[in-house]
């Protein structure tokens, strides 16, 4: 299998061969197909085995340039995973100029909120930066599509899954949600329960 069965956009696979990805790994196949049918999905899977992407390729291809107001959001429980993730989907999405903003915490707020107010497609946040912003009015959230939760186990670790609850009430219900864990605790699958939509369920 390589990446031009998925009938990427051609800006995509561009992409991909810059950055050497030949052939997808097992979660990106088993990822790919289903999220760009807009399924919801829920994915049992390690770190490493190339996950980031297997979100960020759909992410990237389903996402239209032309809407200036963010359509997809990424939650990740750390700074570092979400600078990383931010990084991946710029690169991925760097021919179809796919502009991504990470919001997390202990950065000052002002410039976020200034990137905010700019095309911002894609936006990668720790789960208590992004609520900030959208109690402080500077997320618009009317056009969002794609709602990513990466590491929910590490979520939960961190007391993060109440959090993740409250912005998941402020998205229009009409949407696509997947959720990448290691490990599927209760409560993780009791938020799947909640707020996903017949998720088809990936193991790896
Ligand atoms: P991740 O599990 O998302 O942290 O990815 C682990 C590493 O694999 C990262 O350095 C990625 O850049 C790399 N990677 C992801 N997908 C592929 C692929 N299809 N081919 C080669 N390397 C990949």
């Amino acid at each position: 299998v390589t990446f031009r069965e998925y009938e990427l956009n051609e800006e995509i696979i561009r992409a991909l061969d810059a950055l050497k990805y030949e052939v997808p790994t097992e979660v990106q196949r088993k990822v790919i197909p289903v999220a760009l049918r807009r399924q919801d999905l829920i994915v049992k899977s390690q770190t490493g085995s190339g996950k980031t992407a297997s979100f960020g390729i759909p992410v990237c291809e389903l996402v239209d340039w032309a809407e200036n107001k963010p359509q997809a959001l990424i939650l990740t429980p750390t700074r570092e995973l979400a600078a990383q993730v931010k990084e991946d989907i710029t690169n991925i999405g760097r021919f179809k100029r796919i502009k991504a903003v990470a919001l997390v915490g202990k950065s000052p707020f002002a410039p976020q909120k200034i990137e905010l107010t700019q095309k911002t497609h894609v936006v990668v946040g720790t789960p208590g930066r992004v609520f900030d912003h959208i109690e402080r009015g500077s997320l618009p959230l009317n056009r969002l599509q794609y709602l990513v939760i990466d590491e929910a186990d590490e979520m939960l670790s961190m007391g993060f899954i109440e959090q993740i609850e409250k912005i998941i009430k402020r998205l229009p219900k009409e949407r696509v949600t997947m959720l990448f864990s290691a490990t599927l605790p209760e409560a993780v699958k009791n938020l799947c329960r909640k707020y996903m939509n017949a998720p088809e369920d990936i193991e790896i």
